[in-house]
């Protein structure tokens, strides 16, 4: 076992200087893994797809990092460095944790559909995308979003240019909504497809995406932030 390879990461495709050994014996970095998981409900290994338990911790196994570091000293410190700048460079990010989904909840006296008359729109719905974080505004983050309805319905292809980024309807029946969300242009973000599958169970099903932005893209650029002075809040009297 002394090819590089066998202490490569099939994600980065690099040496890992924080290698994680999986149940199925595959390698793969630390951070590699975590972003990879990031927002998934279930981890699977991105190589052969074993599922991984939610008890699993992602944690650096350092008998292969010693060894790898032994084999291969020179991409072992490459690495490490290379690494140790990026780390750097995402403290300086804010993680923007954007929500995607649908509300839901019965009509208490439903209209007939007007696609399938022999059913009845019971259930009302509110498909939206708005950001989660405290202190960031959604309109801050989005310009626009575009919902793809099923084709029954009336213009079906909805883009909603205004914060809130949602829409309301009835209908019979669950399918599949593309949602496209265009970010605003000071990101330079490309715009982020995502597929929700609309939920009538019980108050609707949503989802998170991480999106990561460099601070100075979202504080606002007032003289106060600048200067970095942080407002310390006085403590609430009990
Ligand atoms: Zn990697
Ligand atoms: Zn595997």
């Amino acid at each position: 076992m002394e090819s590089q390879q066998d202490y490569e990461c099939a994600i980065c495709l690099s040496l890992s200087c924080e290698p994680v050994k999986l149940k199925c014996d595959h390698i793969f970095c630390q951070r590699c893994l975590e972003r990879t998981f990031e927002d998934k409900e279930k981890r699977t290994c991105p190589m052969c797809r074993t599922k991984i338990s939610s008890k699993f911790k992602l944690k650096v196994d350092t008998k292969i990092k010693e060894e790898a570091k032994e084999a291969f000293p020179d991409e072992f410190e490459e690495m490490t460095k290379k690494l140790e700048e990026l780390k750097i460079e995402e403290a300086k990010t804010i993680k923007v944790k954007v929500e995607y989904g649908n509300k839901h909840k019965l009509v208490p006296l439903p209209s007939k559909s007007r696609s399938k008359p022999s059913v009845s729109n019971k259930h009302e719905w509110t498909v939206f995308v708005r950001v989660a974080n405290e202190g960031i505004k959604t309109e801050n983050i989005v310009e626009k979003v575009k919902f793809e309805l099923h084709e029954t319905f009336k213009n079906p292809t909805r883009i909603i240019e205004n914060a809130p980024f949602q829409l309301t309807t009835k209908g019979w029946g669950t399918f599949e909504i593309p949602i496209t969300i265009t970010w605003k242009k000071s990101l330079k973000y490309p715009d982020t497809v995502l597929y929700h599958d609309l939920s009538f169970e019980g108050a609707g099903e949503w989802k998170n995406y991480t999106l990561r932005i460099h601070e100075d893209l979202i504080k606002p650029k007032t003289s106060a932030s600048k200067v970095k002075v942080k407002a310390v809040k006085p403590a609430p009297f009990k």
